[in-house]
């Protein structure tokens, strides 16, 4: 794996190029760009089929976390085949990470060597040796050595140094790993830079993993926040001076990833501070768990579109007659086939359909964006999208539904495997009876 700097300009971040993998050779990934976060190695709420339609071309670079992938990892192993060989994803990229960053990881104080994590089979406590034999199953392109970057805002100093200290020693152990496996030398590692808000231990963190930097591919920035949606409402205030230093202390030539479900505009700044790479955990969390479709405006030579909202909440019974489709002009599979109005009632009637066809928008939408911010990237005119996105309204924030109001398909929910156009057809059938 290989990251190629192409520019950096003056206000508005850098381009680049991620490719050059020897498995996949004609991969590559324009950045800034977006892996595609997935639960269990898919997409959640999508079929490959329904998949393919948001996201035509052969190779894709997907996001892996543990606690959704634990419980495959005896199946991986005895079938000899990599992760992305057993999930049929064997054109596109895998990248794993400790961590999901649509799941809030479990409150409290760590145990020494462990990370505790929840998983489909109840709560538990990952050893590194754990961790890398998991690894060793899946054998990922790239994946990041265990660590602790459970802080945010609000954790304490001591916190902070205990996420650092674990860290340095998940790390270390795991290198000592990587380096003595047969079956890892073509995975290519990720390192994790920590220290929360404390400056003095985010140059330490880096410090510490520069000595290795031969065998990193690339940085994850993380330890800024708890994941899950309240990333979205996220302070950038505190949050910028933290990744700009971060991006100033590494090295240029390597890619910066940053996971979480931020804000796009707060995305925006994050790219002017220097980070390349960011997941679509926002896209599942807004369709998923709050029914809410991405209308934010993007394009600055349309200026009337700054008056629109954000977002349309599609449970919202304004929606109960409107035939138009969720955001005019969009040009992706849910909006050139169904209504608002559609859309509204099968979160009416708790369709799966529902966050399936929400998920396709949403996805097309925030592919369309990243589209939009490298073209602003190399303009040098980030300052004018982000101008023109901070015009736009937001919705107030989601208020999850009481418990007898709760839709039928939970978060996280496997996909259905039926075509989306099968499902259209019974849909639209039983809408018609
Ligand atoms: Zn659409």
């Amino acid at each position: 794996m290989k990251f190629t700097l192409s520019s950096v300009t003056k206000c508005s971040g850098r381009l680049g190029v991620l490719g050059g993998l020897d498995r996949l050779p004609n991969l590559s990934l324009p950045t800034p760009a977006i892996i595609f976060h997935t639960k269990g190695g898919s997409i959640p709420h999508l079929s490959k089929e329904a998949f393919q339609h948001v996201h035509p071309e052969p190779a894709a670079v997907l996001h892996l976390s543990i606690s959704n992938t634990l419980h495959m990892q005896e199946a991986v192993r005895a079938s000899r085949m990599t992760i992305a060989e057993f999930i049929a994803q064997n054109s596109s990229a895998t990248m794993l990470f400790p961590r999901d960053p649509s799941e809030v990881p479990i409150p409290g104080t760590p145990e020494k060597d462990l990370l505790p994590v929840y998983t489909r089979n109840g709560r538990r406590s990952i050893s590194m040796e754990q961790y890398m034999t998991l690894v060793e199953a899946f054998r990922p392109d790239a994946y990041a050595p265990l660590y602790d970057g459970d802080t945010d805002g609000k954790s304490s100093k001591k916190r902070e140094q205990k996420s650092f200290d674990r860290t340095e020693m998940f790390v270390e152990q795991c290198l000592e790993w990587h380096r003595k496996s047969d079956g890892l030398q073509a995975s290519r590692l990720i390192g994790p830079v920590v220290g929360g808000y404390n400056e003095k231990l985010r140059e330490k963190s880096i410090e510490l993993l520069r000595k290795s930097d031969d065998l990193f591919a690339g940085y994850l920035i993380d330890g800024l926040h708890m994941n899950g949606p309240a990333v979205a409402r996220l302070d950038g205030t505190a949050v910028l001076p933290i990744v700009e230093n971060v991006c100033k202390a590494l090295p240029e030539e390597k890619v910066r990833l940053c996971f979480g479900s931020y804000d796009p505009t707060l995305v925006l700044d994050l790219v002017t501070a220097g980070v390349d790479i960011f997941d679509t955990s926002y896209v599942y969390l807004k369709a998923a768990q709050e029914h809410r479709a991405l209308v934010f405006s993007f394009d600055v030579s349309a200026p009337e579109q700054r008056h629109t909202t954000t977002e349309l909440d599609t449970t919202d019974a304004q929606w109960a007659e409107d035939f138009g489709p969720l955001l005019a002009g969009c040009r992706c599979y849910t909006c050139t086939k169904h209504s608002r109005a559609y859309v509204h009632h099968l979160y009416n009637t708790r369709e799966m359909l529902g966050p399936i066809l929400l998920m396709m928008h949403n996805l097309h939408h925030y592919i369309e964006y990243f589209k939009a911010i490298r073209q602003h990237v190399q303009n040098d005119s980030l300052p004018e999208l982000k101008k023109h996105l901070a015009g736009q309204k937001a919705l107030p924030p989601y208020e999850p539904p009481k418990e007898a109001d709760k839709v039928l398909v939970p978060a996280g929910e496997k996909e259905t495997g039926v075509p989306v156009e099968e499902m259209d057809d019974k849909l639209h059938k039983k809408q018609r009876a």
